[in-house]
């Protein structure tokens, strides 16, 4: 296989390349084409002199994917499957409601931190996407969505991948997401992701952007994150909730903290008591997840009338507290799915990367 050239996705807005001799405007009008219009090919950018588009053409690729399969769901959402130039799949969700536009991105192609209840974590870990492979998952939603990549307005990094240990280029991928000349987002409606890594959470504080952070909580004892979750035994459950306090002090937003309901596991009363008396002095909210069972994962979802008795039990604690159901349950919507169908499971690791 020959290897591919490098896409132009992957360069910042200030750093695209232009050939020689070519005005710096040129650049802006480059961007335009990339992330206003998401055009599929040098040609349809009519407005650069032939030559130019020749010579970019000659060495990079615009389109960092080589295939695209779309997967609209029943509930109005849709997933896309990439298949990258090494052969190697991630996924994107589009979630078109209630006038939002929201595109759900992975960071990697598998994941390393290989949670127990997770359809991604039982792929392992394949390799993290460039900063252009994350970015690109946007405009490719767009293109073929019949929409311009500006509409979307809304990103979630939770799809395939622990953001936070691919931080270059996830945050690279955010900050094409908010620059002016690209996709011009406001970072409070990006929401970024992470199980919980104290040391990734502190670098994030330096970067300052009002991003909305969601951890992946799922337990409030360090013995049952630990059962479902690698990373938990390289970092307890206080460290996390310092670093989240440090990050909230310092940036000022609201924190979201996951909770995906597994039966048995981690819907017990006392743990509803347990992680409100966690959550204290903190601003956050609580999204319970319903779990999306998929094939061997060895978890139940909690019974409705019990995720129901959770979520008062936390109300009535003074816990900001929402239900969130899964968005696209037949087309494969637990996170993963797509690419564990066509894939051999990795073995689990005994403890998640502790970085
Ligand atoms: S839940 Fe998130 S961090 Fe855990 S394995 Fe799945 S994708 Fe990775």
């Amino acid at each position: 296989m020959s290897t591919p050239l490098p896409s132009l996705y992957d360069h910042a807005i200030a750093d695209l390349p232009l050939p020689a001799g070519q005005p710096a405007f040129r650049r802006q009008q480059l961007a335009d084409w990339l992330y206003r219009q998401g055009v599929a090919g040098f040609d349809a950018m009519t407005n650069l002199p032939a030559a130019m588009r020749e010579e970019l053409a000659s060495a990079y690729r615009l389109e960092p994917f080589a295939a695209t399969a779309r997967f609209p769901s029943r509930d109005g959402s849709v997933r896309y499957l990439f298949t990258l130039p090494d052969g190697k799949q991630t996924e994107a969700v589009y979630m078109p409601y209630a006038g939002r536009r929201t595109v759900c991105v992975s960071s990697m192609v598998g994941c390393p931190a290989g949670c127990a209840f997770c359809a991604t974590g039982a792929l392992g870990f394949g390799r993290n996407l460039t900063r252009g492979e994350i970015v690109a998952q946007l405009v490719a939603v767009a293109r073929h969505e019949g929409i311009a990549p500006t509409d979307i307005r809304n990103v979630v990094l939770m799809g395939m991948g622990e953001a936070l240990l691919n931080y270059d280029n996830a945050i690279g991928a955010i900050r094409t997401m908010i620059d002016p000349a690209g996709l011009d987002m406001s970072p409070r409606r990006i929401t970024l992701s992470t199980v919980g890594l104290p040391n990734r959470v502190r670098k994030l504080i330096g970067e300052g952007l009002p991003l909305v952070l969601a951890v992946s909580l799922h337990a409030p004892d360090q013995e049952t994150r630990a059962r479902i979750i690698p990373t938990a035994h390289a970092h307890p459950i206080e460290e996390i909730m310092a670093s989240l306090e440090e990050w909230q002090a310092a940036i000022g937003r609201r924190i979201t903290i996951e909770y995906t309901m597994l039966d048995g596991v981690n819907d017990h009363a006392w743990q509803a008591t347990e992680l409100a008396r966690l959550l204290k002095g903190l601003n956050s909210h609580v999204n319970l997840i319903p779990f999306n069972p998929w094939t061997d994962s060895g978890f139940a979802g909690t019974p409705r009338k019990r995720l129901a008795e959770f979520e008062r039990a936390l109300q009535q604690a003074g816990v900001s507290v929402s239900v969130r159901f899964s968005r696209g349950r037949d087309a494969g919507a637990a996170c993963g799915q797509l690419a564990l169908q066509g894939a051999e499971r990795a073995p689990r690791p005994a403890a998640g990367p502790a970085a």
